[in-house]
């Protein structure tokens, strides 16, 4: 079609140039009349070009000025595309204002930052969480107007893998998680939810778990004591009467043990990370747990140590006694009798790494996710029989958390296990030649 106009267009100007190239051979002035002819259909493109650029300078959406022949074509053209353009603008400007109202419904607080830092939109959640005004803070760089300096450190930190916990700028009652992530180029998405409450739940449920364990420490103190006496002093008779006494010191004295777990993990929810921290030497302390170990009665299992003596491991000397009295005490409890187990310290790629490895019963692959669940057992049975509470992986891995550590589990059933526990490397400290 628009080669058709083309030459439709070259045909009209062609006539024009003949009949003045005629014209002007009649009148013996033909050079002149092509010239002006010529200069005429110049200026008639230029206001053609003047009209257009008139109208694109409007920048109204009222139709083109009418011109016919090619113009008329371009005319039409520009205007079809530029209708285009702006349903295309329509249709995004409305799933902008779709996002930005489902993101305005929003219980977290939600605030667009651009790359430079300012802020180019915010919810009201994020008033009432934040402090944050919309529109009145647009253009506003986010850290003038949250000034806490965890914010600043988060937000300019640039490290968004983890949220931040802080307390609301705009009401101190308010504690809030904040998480930061980045869209389009360089522009940042930051989320402020509300937890409050969560954390409150949380707390009750900790205090009520240590007040409780707290409160019926004491009365199965007193109970164990007298079961106690009663057998060691045999003062009942009756062999029943005895075996029933027996069962009953071997039960309470599980609940003893249970309730001191609890309380261990409640201390250790309560302060998040350790405060006071040794330059421990881990051979001297897995040898202080084997002893306790097979004190305990487990000796018939062999108990191999093989550590690196060059090297130490900075943590909480009473923590970490705990977490490997609880591996090994598992290690030994479920390897059969004549059972190997390895404890081992040495250095790895880029971790300090403490391994309780035994052959004995295993563990089949799917309870592995699981096994640092409070309360987790594989077997009941077994459990029962070795007297576990459940409790001592929860334990383990609640120690290791506190210590930036991580525990890897490997085993197979029939085979043994392995419990890794992995340091980060700035935990492992040289140990002087003239210790
Ligand atoms: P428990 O007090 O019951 O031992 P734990 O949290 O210490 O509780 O361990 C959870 C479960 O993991 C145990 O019930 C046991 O079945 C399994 N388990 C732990 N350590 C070992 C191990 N070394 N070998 C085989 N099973 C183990």
């Amino acid at each position: 079609m628009h080669n058709v106009d083309w030459k439709v267009e070259i045909r009209r100007l062609s006539l024009l140039l003949l009949l003045a190239a005629f014209i002007g051979w009649i009148f013996s002035v033909t050079a002149w009349l092509l010239f002006f002819t010529t200069l005429l259909y110049i200026g008639w493109v230029l206001r053609q070009m003047q009209r257009i650029q008139t109208w694109l300078a409007q920048h109204s959406d009222s139709p083109p000025p009418e011109s016919r022949g090619l113009w008329g074509d371009i005319f039409d053209g520009i205007y079809r595309i530029q209708r285009q353009n702006m349903e295309e603008k329509q249709r995004l400007q409305a799933a902008v204002d779709y996002l930005q109202d489902s993101f305005a419904s929003l219980e977290d607080g939600t605030v667009m930052i651009d790359k430079q830092g300012a802020i180019t939109w915010s919810n009201a959640a994020a008033e009432k969480l934040l402090g944050l005004q919309y529109p009145d803070d647009k253009s506003q760089q986010i850290n003038h107007l949250i000034r806490a300096p965890e914010f600043i450190r988060y937000f300019d930190g640039g490290d968004y893998n983890t949220s931040l916990d802080m307390r609301s700028p705009n009401n101190r009652y308010y504690e809030l998680q904040l998480s930061v992530s980045y869209f389009g180029q360089g522009s940042r998405l930051l989320f402020a939810r509300d937890v409050t409450e969560n954390n409150r739940l949380q707390q009750m449920r900790t205090d009520f778990v240590a007040n409780v364990s707290h409160e019926l420490r004491t009365p199965l103190t007193v109970i164990n004591g007298y079961l106690e006496t009663l057998v060691n002093n045999g003062l009942s008779d009756e062999v029943r009467c005895q075996r029933a006494i027996s069962q009953m010191l071997g039960q309470s004295q599980r609940m003893e043990t249970l309730i001191k777990d609890l309380i261990m993990l409640s201390r250790l929810e309560s302060v998040p990370e350790v405060i006071s921290q040794q330059v421990v030497n881990v051979r001297t302390l897995l040898e202080q747990i084997r002893e306790e170990v097979l004190a305990a009665g487990h000796g018939q299992r062999q108990i191999i140590i093989d550590c690196d003596d060059s090297i130490q491991l900075e943590g909480n000397r009473d923590e970490l006694h705990s977490a490997f009295v609880n591996l090994l005490m598992n290690a030994a409890k479920y390897t059969p009798e004549q059972g190997k187990i390895h404890l081992l310290w040495y250095q790895g790629p880029d971790a300090g790494c403490v391994a309780v490895e035994d052959n004995g019963d295993g563990i089949e692959a799917h309870h592995i996710p699981r096994l640092t669940e409070r309360f987790y057992r594989v077997d009941d049975s077994r459990s029962s029989e070795t007297g576990g509470t459940g409790l001592g992986l929860a334990i383990v891995k609640h120690i290791l958390l506190r210590h930036q550590a991580e525990l890897n589990i490997s085993s197979s059933l029939g085979d043994g296990s392995s419990f890794l526990c992995e340091f980060p490397i700035n935990r492992v400290i040289p140990r002087p030649v003239s210790d």
